[in-house]
C-alpha cells in the first residue's frame, strides 16, 4: 500500500499520482513501498486515523531526513569551495562559487542518498582539475571555478524534473535556504582559506628572511 518516491523517499498511498512531498510524478511499475505479506495484516486491523497518523509521521521523517542530508552536503561543498577562494586569494570566486553549489543541490531533487554522493564527486572531479590548473600554471580564479562548475554538475546530474510552479511549498522555499546557506558557509571557508593564504605567506616570507 503505497509508492515510495524515487527522489525524496517518501511513501505515498496509491492514489496519488504524484509525490505529496515533492511533487514529482510516481511510477507505479517501478517501486512498491512495502514488502505486503509482513506488514499488510497488522495495518490493515487499524483504524484508518491511525494508518494515516503513521504515515504522515514516516513522510515527515523522511523528509526531515533528506534536508539533513541535503544541509550537511551544502555545508561541506560551500565550505570547500569558499576555502578554494581564500587559498588562492580569490575570495569572490570561492564565495558566489559556494553559494551557486547551494542553488544547484537545493533546487535538485533527488534521494538524501544520491544528494550525500553527488556534490563530493564533482568535488573531487574539480580538484584533478586544479591539479592540472597547477601544473599548466593557470589563473589561480579558476581553481574555485573548477570546484564549482564539477560540483555543481554532479548535484544536479540525475535529479527529477519537475517545473518549479507545480512543487510543494517546501521545494519552493528549499532553493531560497540552500543559496543561503552556500553563501554563509562559503564565506566562512573562504575567511579560513585567507586566512591559512596570509599564514602561508608570512611564513615564506620569515623563512627567506632566515636563508
Ligand atoms: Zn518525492
Amino acid at each position: 500500500m503505497g509508492i515510495v518516491c524515487i527522489y525524496c523517499n517518501v511513501a505515498n498511498p496509491d492514489k496519488e499520482k504524484t509525490c505529496i512531498a515533492c511533487g514529482a510524478p510516481l511510477k507505479k511499475t517501478t517501486l512498491v513501498a512495502t514488502k505486503p505479506e509482513a506488514v499488510k495484516p497488522a495495518i490493515a486491523n487499524k483504524p484508518a486515523e491511525t494508518v494515516e497518523a503513521a504515515r504522515k509521521i514516516a513522510t515527515a521523517y523522511s523528509s526531515i531526513w533528506k534536508a539533513f542530508f541535503d544541509a550537511i552536503i551544502i555545508a561541506a561543498v560551500a565550505f570547500a569551495i569558499g576555502l578554494s577562494g581564500g587559498i588562492v586569494n580569490q575570495p569572490l570566486f570561492g564565495v558566489l562559487g559556494a553559494a551557486l553549489l547551494g542553488f544547484a543541490v537545493s533546487f535538485t531533487i533527488k534521494s538524501g542518498i544520491t544528494t550525500l554522493i553527488s556534490a563530493p564527486v564533482g568535488l573531487l572531479v574539480g580538484s584533478i582539475f586544479c591539479i592540472m590548473a597547477l601544473i599548466l600554471n593557470l589563473p589561480a580564479f579558476l581553481y574555485p571555478v573548477f570546484l564549482t562548475i564539477w560540483a555543481c554538475i554532479t548535484a544536479v546530474f540525475g535529479g527529477t524534473k519537475i517545473p518549479y510552479n507545480v512543487r510543494t511549498t517546501w521545494y519552493k522555499i528549499r532553493p531560497l535556504l540552500g543559496t543561503t546557506g552556500g553563501f554563509v558557509f562559503g564565506l566562512m571557508g573562504m575567511g579560513v582559506g585567507l586566512g591559512l593564504q596570509v599564514v602561508y605567506t608570512n611564513l615564506a616570507q620569515f623563512l627567506q628572511e632566515l636563508g
